[in-house]
């Protein structure tokens, strides 16, 4: 990929394009933080395939090295065991901040750090922007609209959100840092983009994280009952990783702020997710009913057309055809899993 596949995201200048064929445009430096996780190392794949240098921040809570491993030895790539929530001193032309965890079971496990990482970490991030001059992408998420009272969300949208609840390290800390970057926007004239991510799926997803779409897979493949939580009416909407990568970089190079809703508007209900994870890996998986957990959004489906219109992005993979692009990455872990485990 090269001057063609940049040119369709429209970063670059008439007079850039007019450049003879064969010569490509400047290599970026790109850091992405959180790059060793689930979205971060698609999004690398992506920026690595494009013919820029990335270079990744992530201290593994629950990033992996699998996830980036195939890089290892590109000279274009470069993995740091970092902490964001400590300064650090680099020199890119563009920032990816995406190291926060993102399922609720790894964000409740330690929710002072949590908000440790969504506030200072951002604050550092946002703080070498700014000496630097580079470009700065926060993925904020859904989750800022909380129990949405609106349906579905559109970014003008205030949210419904409880500050002292065991959600609140993650909502309220992406709040505060959509807070923290408008502010380094406004007082710093730090070039700043701003995504609300919708739920996301796909491969690489951890095993275990809690997370409905990885519970269900994994769970079917393992021959266990779905656990559907609550009356599973409650709703979500799925998007699956390689739109969302799109969408963050058409974001990253366009001219727009926003915030931006970035999912698929498709809704199902947890009901219906079981079915087509049922029909897609067992029809003989069983549902059980579970109690659901505490402050769970009983609606969530992204009003997208800001990005549509502004970014000329929109989700193109539809959950029945996402779905089984997770299964066969799923299906070999948890076969060395348990292989490891009769070791
Ligand atoms: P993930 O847990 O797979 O990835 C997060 C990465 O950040 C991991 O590699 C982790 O090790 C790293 N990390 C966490 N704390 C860190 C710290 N203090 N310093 C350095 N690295 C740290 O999650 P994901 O699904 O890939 O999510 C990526 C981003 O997208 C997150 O900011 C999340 O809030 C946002 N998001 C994701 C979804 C989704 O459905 N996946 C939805 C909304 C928003
Ligand atoms: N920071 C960083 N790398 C840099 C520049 C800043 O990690 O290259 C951190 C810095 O340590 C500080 C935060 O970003 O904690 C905010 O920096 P800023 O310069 O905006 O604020 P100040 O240092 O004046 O508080
Ligand atoms: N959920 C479920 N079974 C599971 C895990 C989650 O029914 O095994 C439900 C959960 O109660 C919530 C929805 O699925 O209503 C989405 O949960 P998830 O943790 O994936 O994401 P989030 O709540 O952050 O949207």
């Amino acid at each position: 990929e090269g001057v063609s596949s940049y040119g369709d995201t429209g970063m670059m200048t008439a007079a850039i394009r007019r450049v003879p064929v064969g010569i490509r445009r400047k290599r970026l430096r790109i850091v992405v933080t959180g790059g060793a996780g689930f979205v971060g190392s698609h999004l690398v794949d992506k920026l690595i395939g494009r013919g820029d240098e990335v270079i990744v921040i992530d201290n593994f809570f629950t990033g992996r090295k699998e996830n980036v491993m195939h890089h290892f030895g590109d000279s274009r790539f470069e993995l740091i065991r970092h902490d964001v929530v400590e300064p650090i001193l680099l020199e890119v032309d563009q920032i990816y901040h995406l190291a926060c965890p993102a399922s609720p079971v790894h964000y409740k496990y330690n929710p002072v750090k949590t908000i440790k990482t969504n506030v200072m970490g951002t604050l550092n991030m946002l703080g070498l922007a700014k000496r630097i001059g580079a470009r700065f992408l926060l993925t904020s998420t859904s989750e800022v609209y909380g129990d949405p009272l609106e349906h579905p969300q559109k970014e003008t949208y205030w949210g419904n959100v409880n500050p002292i609840g065991v959600r609140s390290c993650y909502d309220e800390g992406k709040r505060t840092a959509e807070t923290l970057t408008m502010d380094y926007h406004r007082g710093a004239d730090v070039e700043v983009r701003i995504a609300r991510i919708f739920n996301t799926y796909g491969p690489r997803m951890c095993l275990d994280d809690g997370r409905v779409v990885s519970n269900f897979v994994a769970q079917a493949i393992r021959k266990q009952p779905l656990t559907v939580y609550g009356d599973g009416k409650q709703t979500r909407s799925f998007q699956y990783v390689a739109d969302l990568v799109n969408g963050l970089m058409a974001l990253m190079e366009g001219e727009h702020i926003g915030p931006f809703n970035l999912g698929n508007p498709g809704e199902f209900t947890m009901l219906e997710l079981a079915q087509v994870v049922k029909e897609t890996i067992d029809p003989s998986a069983v549902i059980e009913f579970r109690e659901n957990t505490a402050d769970d959004p009983h609606k969530r489906k992204p009003d997208i057309s800001k990005a549509k219109d502004l970014l000329n992005w929109e989700p193109k993979v539809p959950l029945w055809e996402g779905l089984p692009l997770m299964v066969s990455d799923f299906q070999n872990r948890i076969l060395n899993e348990e292989e490891g485990k009769g070791q």
